[in-house]
Parts: C-alpha cells; structure tokens; sequence
C-alpha cells in the first residue's frame, strides 16, 4: 500500500504511513496479564502510553486486563481534568456539499435532501436559542461547498454570532482549507479547528470518498499543519470509526496526534469517537467494519491513556448507557441535545431529509445536566481556557502537569452556579446549586479559593461569565 503524494508543504510530513501501522499490528502480542498490569500501573499523563503498547493493548482480548485498563483511564482523566464534564452543542449551518462520501446524508448525489444553508441572521437565532438553554460553546459544522460555504460565509456567521448572542467560543467543523482562510477563520475569532480525517487508510479513503475536494487525502491530512501554521492553537482530530478495521483508526488517530506534537509541542485539543450512523439518503447504510459497544468502549479507553491531555469527545449519535459509561472510562466532553439538521433548534421539528446522520441520544441539556450529576461529575459549560491563552503547548504542557485541573474545577462550578441561576426547573435548580456547595468544599485551600467565592457571589446575584 502506498501513501498519496502530499499537495502541500507540511511539517508532520505525512506521518500516519499506512504500512507503518499495520506492520505494527501484525506484530503486536496481546499482553499477558501480569504485563498488562505492570503497564498500566506505570502509566499517569506525563507517561502516556505509546504506539507499540497500544497496538499490544488493543490486540489484547482478556476483559480483566480491559476493566482495568478502564479503571486507570478514569484515573488519568480525573488527573489531567479533575471531575468536569464539558457540555457543548453542534450548531449546523449547512448541508450543502460538493463531496460524495458513500456513508453521509449531505452528499452531493443526494437527491431525496432538503437542501438548507442558514443565512448569518438564522445562525444567529439557532445560537441564541441554545444560549437560552444555557450553552456558551458551539461547535459550528458545515458541509464542503465553494459557493455556498466558503470561509467568507463562516467568518461572516462567526462575526454575527459574537456580535448579536453572548456566545463565548465558537469552535468551527469545516473542510480543509489554505492557509490564508484559516487566518481568516481564527482572525473571525474561532476557537478550536476540527475535521475528523474518517479514515487513516487510503485505500479505504479513495472508496467512501469519490470525488469532490475531498477526494484528496493528503489535502485533509495536512489540513491540521495549516490550520496550526494560521494560528490556530488547538485542533480537533479523530476518525470515523466503522470504516475500516477500528484498530488500525485508533492507532493512525494516535500516530496523528503523536507527529503534530512533535512538530509543534501540543497535542490535538480534542479526538472525537464517531462512530458509524446511518444517514438518510446515503448509499452505505451499515458500517463496513462494525464497531461494537465494548470494542467502542476500548477506543475510549486508549485515546486517553495513549492522548492524556486531549479532550475524549462523546457525540449524540451514541446512544444514552453507552454515553454515560464512556464518561468513567475516559470521555470528557460530551455533546448534548444535538440536532444535525441546518435550522433544527428553533422549530424543534426533526427533519431526517435534512440531517448528517441519525441522532441515538436526543435527550435535551437539562436531561444531560441530571445525567451527569447523578454520575457523580460536574458539568461544565466553561469556555475559559480559549479566552485565556491558555491554549495549544500551553495547554498541553499545563494539562500533563496536572495544572489544568485546578482551574476546570472552579470554572466547572461558576458555569453551574450560572446555569442553575438561569434555569426555571427548581428541581434541576437545586441539584445544580448542591453540586456547587459540594465542590466549593472540594476546592479546600486552594490559592483560588477567595476569588472563587468573591465571583460565586457575582454568579448568584444574576452575574455572568465570570471565570479564572
Ligand atoms: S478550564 Fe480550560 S480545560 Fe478546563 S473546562 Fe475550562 S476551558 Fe476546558
């Protein structure tokens, strides 16, 4: 198998070599139980798991090596990102798209779609109704389409959105693009850059995704050196996981993850666990390589240990159980009440015609926000770190050192606190505010303590986005 020739200049220089990985596997041993344990024992955020270890882990089949790997993975979370769970919504813009990919409802030969490309104004009103629900992050998702969704369209979107909403962070899901649009995208004031690669394998890649601009792998493998040379801080990555053996995604994804922190010392912000859905209108309707509940929830497990410092990202096309559990075995992020169809929040009719693909967990935030107290967790709607530099090596290095933790949790408690202020649900209200009480406890005497109550205080009056 051979790798594509690049059509830009890159720093990581196309790191993820197909061969490469699949010689690892065949070569990977499962581990015996008594060096699994010695392994996993050894592990902690600064001494991450390497790529041939997690080759032999995930080669590994028995389930007692497996629950504890998941014991360490939550171990590792809670280090890296102390007890928050980072709560988010996708924000659709369009479904317009140039590109054929076999497995998604956007594609161009689509001819069942309702084609729908919000203006900035309907943005905005999609923006301000998950701002009523108590968002202050979005991840804006459109689809690739020169005419209709070129970067002026999103820049302008961004613009309206910061300029008419309190929104605080917009991170932006788009296709790859040249240098000179990045700037553009991060001058706009987008905070993360995401575009899952879907698959690692070129083969595979050059099937599902026929033609159009994203027919070319190398353009969207190097989209991350791009975005990162324009200024973007922090970049989301992961693969679709379905495709093609599961394994082998995990491991390119891993090696990805690896080469941008050798070029640049930070490791991608987030790795999103998308798993295969079907889509309405698409030509494959059943993943090729089904990835099964355990098998997804192993993938988890290894991005964390393998990824310590990136944000382990659980969407809605997952259903209920399995987001929940994910949450103690490494996810940290998880989006909630999603809908995937340009315009779906403000009528709240559910349009398949028009969505990406099927939504498992369509539970709203407030059901989300119990979900996670029950658990134990705090959820968080912080936005912080992106408005305080605290970004790309930055953030890398501090999340190792276990310095990001000690301003999650504040931040975790300050958005709560706003969230339980700004909810009509006395119910909710009140598990939100104990769940405050009990983690200001937690914060003990820590050097943030009195700011922390002096902008509690802000908070419960009716104050808003106070944050360290
Ligand atoms: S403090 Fe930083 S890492 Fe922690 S939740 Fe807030 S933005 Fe995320």
């Amino acid at each position: 198998m051979t790798m594509p020739q690049s059509s830009a200049a890159t720093r990581t220089n196309l790191p993820v070599v197909a061969d490469e990985i699949f010689r690892l596997m065949s070569a990977a041993k499962p581990y015996g139980r008594r060096e699994a344990f010695a392994l996993l024992r050894s592990l902690s955020p600064r001494r991450r798991m390497t790529l041939p270890e997690t080759a032999r882990l995930l080669a590994t089949e028995d389930p007692m090596v497996w629950e504890t790997a998941a014991v360490v993975a939550r171990a590792v979370k809670e280090e890296v990102f102390g007890r928050r769970i980072v709560l988010f919504a996708p924000l659709y813009l369009s479904n317009e798209c140039s590109n054929n990919c076999l497995y998604c409802g956007f594609r161009r030969e689509n001819r069942e779609a309702r084609r729908i490309t919000l203006s900035a104004a309907q943005a905005v009103e999609e923006a301000r109704h998950l701002e009523r629900k108590g968002f202050h992050r979005i991840l804006l998702v459109a689809g690739e389409h020169q005419g209709k969704t070129a970067v002026d369209y999103i820049t302008g979107v961004i613009r309206a959105i910061y300029r008419e909403t309190g929104m605080r962070i917009l991170h932006v899901n788009a296709a790859p693009m040249p240098v000179e649009s990045f700037r553009a995208l991060k001058e706009a004031g987008a905070g993360v850059y995401q575009c899952f690669q879907e698959t690692y394998d070129p083969e595979t890649y050059a099937m599902m995704h026929p033609s159009g601009a994203k027919a070319d792998y190398a353009w969207r493998l190097t989209c991350m050196d791009r975005a990162i040379s324009a200024g973007f801080g922090d970049v989301g990555t992961g693969a679709l996981l379905g495709l093609n053996d599961y394994k082998f995604e995990v491991l390119s994804v891993i090696r990805h993850a690896e080469a941008l922190y050798e070029a640049y010392g930070a490791f991608p912000h987030t790795i999103s666990v998308p798993r295969f859905k079907r889509a309405f209108g698409a030509p494959i309707t059943v993943a090729p390589f089904p990835v099964s509940d355990s098998e997804f929830e192993r993938v988890v497990v290894a991005y964390r240990l393998a990824v310590p410092s990136a944000g382990v990202v659980v969407s809605t096309r997952e259903p209920a159980a399995l987001r929940e559990r994910s949450l103690d075995i490494g996810a940290s992020q998880i989006s909630a009440g999603s809908k995937t169809d340009p315009g779906g929040y403000g009528d709240g009719v559910r349009r398949h015609e028009s969505e990406q693909f099927e939504v498992d967990d369509t539970r709203p935030i407030e059901e989300i926000v119990r979900a996670v107290l029950r658990k134990g967790y705090i959820p968080s709607l912080c936005t912080s770190c992106y408005r305080r530099h605290r970004t790309g090596d930055t953030f890398t290095e501090m999340a190792l050192d276990g310095h990001i933790r000690d301003y999650c949790l504040p931040n975790a408690l300050l958005t709560l606190a706003e969230y339980a202020v700004g909810t009509a649900d006395a119910d909710l209200k009140r598990r939100c505010l104990d769940a405050v009480e009990a983690g200001r406890r937690d914060l003990g005497d820590s050097a943030l303590r009195p700011e922390f109550d002096r902008k509690l205080a802000v908070v419960l009056a009716g104050g808003s986005d106070e944050h360290f």
